[in-house]
């Protein structure tokens, strides 16, 4: 006889997708039994989460809105031939408020410290050994790594400063890559998030994963003072190392997924492929899981069948954002990567919003690829197949 469940349901990591999931049941789900597990001591990490207004759909953002910290009308771009102002509005949220307005939604409905050792369909078991047991779990705990995804990265540290005086930027600049350009594609993207505090990262699209926290940290001090910013003080620093996909198997990575709990964010690569951002997912899923809560008993199997037919949907219609991976990680010179972003920022509004939504047309497919390109013909031959650069990259 199967035995007693505690829970209605267990969320397994409380960062941005599980902590997310479990804010949204919460509200909209009141009576749900539910516990969140989170091995730190808050919610959320150390993050700011930025995304695009064109991201989300009017009822997406309307239920994440208590969540966000800063709010502007636009963004910049700087390349070395070319500067633009786009009006799309851009947002962001700042982990510290994220950690409290889950938390009192929450309440003891979150536990902290959690450390969980094993996930499985209807049970997890923590570092204490305690074992909880729940008709559905749900795996959140973050990146994986797997055989079954070929990455390149997005990498940065990121200052937050208070400086000595308003440092007089009115809107994010999200790529300056006025910069000298090395380790890949390197720009600094700037949020003011007040009048005398902002946010600096030093970012690279590399090959590889390492990052020298000095030499950023040095870059980023050289960064302000070419802009005539005097450091007050460093306020808080947050790195990342964002997964680029540039190949997969879609279907021995998702049979991941079949095994035992269901996963979400990271751990279930859903991410957008070349910004590695997953804000908007988690969002997505979040409410499409609510939807599916609202319908009937929430079970592990029942939510693994929703979200294995929405990975493989997303998995084949993201198939060209992977292939540009290939094409700006392998065909051309590192040094050379900006001039693909100098270009595509040279087109219009919409299609830039399409891109970051990743819900480009077909039109807006052929548009990124006609004209002088940007990388060899012969080496952006070579990248066409997806299973041949994956072989290639497991064989490395
Ligand atoms: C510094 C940084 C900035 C980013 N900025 C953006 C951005 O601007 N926009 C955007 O869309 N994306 C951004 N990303 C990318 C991505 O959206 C984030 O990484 C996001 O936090 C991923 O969400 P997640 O829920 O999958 O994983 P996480 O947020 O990493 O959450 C996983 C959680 O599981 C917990 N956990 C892990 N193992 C266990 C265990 N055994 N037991 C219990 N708990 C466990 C972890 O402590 C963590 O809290 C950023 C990433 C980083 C690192």
């Amino acid at each position: 006889m199967a035995e007693r469940a505690d829970f209605d349901i267990i969320i397994v990591g409380g960062g941005l997708s599980g902590g997310l999931l479990a804010w949204l049941l919460k509200q909209r789900r009141p009576g749900l039994n539910l516990r969140l597990l989170e091995r730190d001591a808050t919610l959320g990490g150390n993050h700011t989460w930025s995304f695009f207004e064109s991201d989300l759909s009017a009822a997406e953002a309307r239920a994440i809105a208590p969540l966000v910290t800063s709010s502007w009308p636009g963004y910049r771009v700087h390349f070395p031939g070319y500067e633009r102002e786009l009006t799309t509005g851009y947002h962001s949220i700042a982990s510290q408020h994220f950690h409290a307005v889950v938390a009192a939604t929450l309440g003891d409905d979150a536990i902290l410290g959690a450390d969980v050792m094993a996930v499985a369909a209807d049970h997890v078991t923590l570092a204490s050994g305690a074992v909880l047991r729940a008709p559905c779990v749900i795996d959140a705990r973050g990146a994986q790594p797997s055989p079954f995804l070929a990455l390149g990265f997005q990498k940065f540290l990121g200052l937050e400063l208070r400086l000595a005086a308003p440092h007089r930027q009115r809107l994010p600049i999200i790529m300056d890559a006025t910069v000298p350009q090395d380790n890949g594609y390197r720009f600094v993207y700037t949020l003011p998030l007040s009048a005398d505090r902002i946010l600096i990262e030093d970012t690279y699209y590399s090959d590889d994963a390492s990052l020298s926290m000095d030499a950023l940290r040095a870059r980023i001090t050289d960064y302000a003072q070419r802009q005539g910013w005097t450091i007050a003080e460093i306020v808080r620093t947050e790195h990342g190392v964002l997964p680029i996909i540039l190949a997969g198997d879609m279907e021995r990575y998702l049979a991941l997924q079949t095994e035992g709990a269901p996963r979400i964010g990271l751990a279930a690569a859903f991410f957008h492929p070349t910004t590695g951002y997953s804000l908007p997912d988690a969002t997505h899923v979040a409410m499409l899981l609510a939807d599916h809560a609202e319908a009937g008993a929430l079970t592990s199997a029942g939510v693994s069948a929703r979200l294995l037919a929405h990975a493989k949907t997303i998995w084949r219609e993201r198939g060209y954002f992977r292939l540009l991976n290939r094409m700006m990680f392998r065909a051309g010179h590192p040094r050379e990567r900006y001039t693909i972003l100098q270009r595509f920022y040279r087109l219009d509004t919409a299609l830039v919003q399409r891109f970051y939504a990743a819900r480009l047309t077909w039109s807006d497919r052929l548009r990124l690829v006609i004209g002088k390109p940007p990388v060899p013909l012969r080496s952006a031959l070579g990248c066409l197949s997806e299973a041949r650069m994956l072989k290639r990259h497991n064989n490395a």
